[in-house]
């Protein structure tokens, strides 16, 4: 049978890796999460100090340590070889710098190539911002996830708070808001809704009843699909 591939895209902060991650788990998927490789390329980067402008030599970091995830009780795990970067890719400074990073046309090139080897083999669900229309284009689900700028900002405000780290809602907003405007109008595949994606706005709702809309768009496409 051929493997199910269920794209989840939206702009940053939408809740995309909250609500994948848990479809993926209910339906006994592998769950991957495309923005924490394009993190990983940058922390690389910026660990090794070269130029984040300079994709032969970011794509070379990635030869030296490759890029792999680990399933563990407390989520996934992300190294570069054998270092674990699972809390560096989440960095301020990789913030700043990773929508520079994924504009660069030979790194998509390479990423999209590993994005569509591990969705080769297994049913999957992939989150990010091009899954629908260019890593993935025959998945049989598509969605595509937003909420406000303010939505997103509260939401990434209380998570910063909850893991004890200081937190400026303002200042939040407005990375989100200028990562959102990079993402959109970059000119190697852009964040855009796919043509026969699902849009769902999230603005109000909790996580559940944002899992229990995608698990109803999911059925009404694949009806076969069984949740856990
Ligand atoms: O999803 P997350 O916010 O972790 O993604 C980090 C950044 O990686 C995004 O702002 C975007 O620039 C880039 N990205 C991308 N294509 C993807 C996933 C993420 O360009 N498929």
């Amino acid at each position: 049978m051929s493997k199910i591939q269920i794209a989840i895209d939206g702009p940053a902060s939408a809740g995309k890796s909250t609500v994948a991650k848990i479809i993926a788990k209910d339906l006994n998927f592998v769950y991957c999460d495309t923005g924490a490789m394009y993190r990983a390329v940058t922390f690389a980067g910026l660990q090794a100090r070269v130029s984040l402008t300079d994709s032969a030599a970011l794509i070379a970091l990635l030869a030296q340590t490759p890029l792999s995830f680990q399933p563990s009780a407390t989520g996934q795990k992300v190294f570069l070889g054998h270092q674990e970067v699972t809390e560096e890719i989440r960095s301020q400074a990789v913030n700043q710098e990773v929508s520079g990073v994924s504009a660069l046309k030979e790194v998509r090139e390479k990423l999209v190539e590993l994005q569509q080897e591990i969705a080769a083999s297994q049913n999957i669900v992939m989150d990010g911002r091009d899954i629908g229309t260019q890593v993935l284009p025959q998945a049989q689900v598509k969605i595509f996830l937003i909420a406000s700028v303010a939505e997103r900002a509260k939401r990434r405000y209380q998570e910063n708070l909850s893991k004890g780290q200081a937190a400026d809602l303002a200042e939040i907003a407005e990375s989100i808001a200028k990562r959102d405007y990079l993402d959109s109008h970059r000119a190697v595949s852009p964040l855009k809704k796919a043509a026969d994606a699902v849009e769902v706005d999230t603005t109000g709702l909790n996580i559940q009843e944002v899992v229990d809309t995608i698990k109803k768009i999911i059925s009404s496409k694949v009806p076969d699909l069984q949740f856990l």
